[in-house]
C-alpha cells in the first residue's frame, strides 16, 4: 500500500502525529479525506489504533500501545517530505513506484545524518527509495528466511527448538530499504488475544529457553505494554533469556528513557540487539542511549547488515566495529543480505564479504570481530559463512595467520609454507 501523503494530511496529522494543538482539538475530518481506504501511513496508524480500541476497550488507548515516539511530527513519511527537506531532487516515477511498494519512514535523528550533496551518502542509501528496488531477481521472495513456514501462531516464529521470535508489532521507526521483512511489515500491533496465545504456547513448550522480541521494532511500543510483556515472560519458569531486537537507539535515541529501561529490566537475562550499519549512526546521542541500557545491566550486542555502498569498504567496516567496541557494544552478527524482493543492489558477493572479514581479522582484536551470518532461505536457519583460516592438508592443516601467511600445522608442529 502507498504511504504517500493524502490531500487531507493536516487532518490526519492533527489526529495521529501531534501537529499543533489548535489543529488537533476539533478539526472535523474533511469529506475528501479517504485514509480509511488508502495506504496513507498516518491513516494506517489511526486505523490500527481504532481497531485495537474497538477490540480491547479502555485498555487499548494509543498511549497503552505506542510510545510517544509515534507523535514525532518531524518524521518524514513520503518522497514529497524528502524533497521538501532538500534531501532528494524531484523523484522519478520509478522512485515513486518504489515508495509505493514500501513506504518512506525517516525519523529526524537519521535524516540529520544525511549529506544531500553526496550522491553516495551511506545513510541516504539505507533509507531513501531507489529505482533499483524495482528490479526483482528470480531468487528474491517476500519471506526470504521462511518465517511463515515456522509460525505456529500469529506473531510467533518457532524455527529453532530452544527459542522463539515474538513479533509484537509490524511498525518500525525507520523503513530500511534492504529490510528482509519489507513485504511482511503489517503496520499493526499484535492483538491481546494473540499475545495471550503466544505466551501460553511459550509456557507449554519448556524447551523454549530464549524469547526474542522483534517485529517491526518492539521498542516503538509503550513502556506499559513492554513492561507487561517482559513481566509475563519472566514469570514463565522455563524462559531464561529475553532478547530485544531494535534500531531505536540509533533511529530515535530519545526513546531510551529511564522508564523504558525500567520496563526492560528483569531478574532474568535481557539482551538488547542493536541494528546499526554505519559508524555515523553511532552519534553521541545514540552512544548515550546505549550507555543507559548497558549501565542498567542490559548488555547491548550489534547486528549489522553488510550493504553495498554503505559499509562494504574495509575502513568503514573497521570503523563501525571500533565504534561498537568503544561504546561497550559487543560486535555480534554481520548479516549477509537476505533475498528480499528488490534488494539485490545491496547484496555483496559472498567471496567479497569473506575477504572483508579476513582483512578485519588482521587489523582488529578479537573484541571487534562479528560473525558473518547467512540466513538460509526457506527457514533452514543461520549459518556462519565467514572466512576459513584452517584447511586439512594430509595428516595436518594449512592455517593462515592474520597477515595472510600460510603455515603448516600438524603432528610435526608449525612452519611457514607460503
Ligand atoms: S528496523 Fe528492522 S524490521 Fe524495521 S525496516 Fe529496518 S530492517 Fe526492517
Amino acid at each position: 500500500m502507498a504511504a504517500r501523503r493524502c490531500a487531507s494530511l493536516p487532518w490526519c496529522c492533527c489526529l495521529a502525529w501531534c501537529s499543533p494543538p489548535a489543529r488537533r482539538s476539533s478539526s472535523p475530518r474533511p469529506s475528501c479525506c479517504s485514509w480509511a481506504n488508502t495506504g496513507c501511513a498516518a491513516g494506517a496508524l489511526v486505523r490500527t489504533r481504532t481497531r485495537a480500541k474497538e477490540r480491547l476497550g479502555r485498555l487499548a488507548s494509543p498511549a497503552f500501545f505506542f510510545s510517544s515516539l509515534m507523535k514525532h511530527e518531524q518524521t518524514m513519511r513520503s518522497l514529497d517530505d524528502l524533497e521538501q527537506a532538500g534531501l532528494i531532487p524531484p523523484p522519478s516515477p520509478e522512485q515513486r513506484a518504489a515508495a509505493d511498494a514500501f513506504g518512506v519512514l525517516l525519523p529526524p535523528a537519521l535524516a540529520r545524518l544525511i549529506d544531500p550533496s553526496d550522491p553516495s551518502d551511506p545513510i541516504a542509501a539505507q533509507v531513501i527509495p531507489s529505482a533499483h528496488e524495482r528490479t526483482v531477481t528470480p531468487d528474491e521472495i517476500s519471506d526470504p528466511i521462511g518465517d511463515a513456514a515456522h509460525s505456529p501462531l500469529p506473531g510467533l516464529v518457532h524455527r529453532y527448538p530452544d527459542r522463539v521470535l515474538l513479533k509484537l508489532t509490524g511498525l518500525c521507526a525507520v523503513n530500511c530499504r534492504f529490510c528482509f521483512r519489507r513485504d511482511l511489515l503489517t503496520q499493526d500491533v499484535l492483538r491481546d488475544a494473540d499475545l495471550e496465545a503466544a505466551l501460553a504456547y511459550i509456557g507449554a513448550h519448556p524447551e523454549v529457553w530464549e524469547v526474542i522480541l522483534s517485529g517491526g521494532d518492539p521498542l516503538i511500543l509503550s513502556d506499559a505494554r513492554l513492561n507487561r510483556v517482559v513481566r509475563r515472560l519472566e514469570a514463565i519458569e522455563t524462559v531464561s533469556v529475553i532478547r530485544v531486537h531494535t534500531r531505536l537507539p540509533v533511529a530515535n535515541p530519545e526513546r531510551v528513557t529511564p522508564a523504558l529501561v525500567g520496563a526492560l529490566k528483569s531478574p532474568k537475562a535481557v539482551y538488547v540487539m542493536l541494528h546499526c550499519n554505519h559508524p555515523r549512526e553511532l552519534t553521541p546521542e545514540a552512544r548515550a542511549a546505549c550507555a543507559r541500557l548497558i549501565d542498567a545491566g542490559l548488555p547491548v550486542l550489534s547486528q549489522s547488515v553488510l550493504l553495498r555502498g554503505v559499509n562494504d569498504r574495509p575502513e568503514v567496516l573497521e570503523a563501525l566495529m571500533r565504534a561498537f567496541v568503544a561504546t561497550r557494544i559487543t560486535p555480534h552478527y554481520l548479516h549477509h543480505g537476505d533475498m528480499a524482493r528488490g534488494t539485490s543492489h545491496f547484496r555483496v558477493p559472498l567471496e567479497t564479504a569473506q575477504a572483508l572479514l579476513r582483512g578485519l581479522r588482521g587489523r582488529l582484536s578479537g573484541l571487534g570481530q562479528p560473525t558473518y551470518i547467512l540466513d538460509l532461505p526457506e527457514g533452514h536457519g543461520k549459518v556462519p559463512v565467514g572466512p576459513v583460516f584452517a584447511t586439512r592438508d594430509g595428516a595436518g592443516w594449512r592455517v593462515e595467520d592474520p597477515q595472510g601467511e600460510v603455515h603448516a600445522y600438524g603432528n610435526a608442529g608449525s612452519r611457514a609454507i607460503g
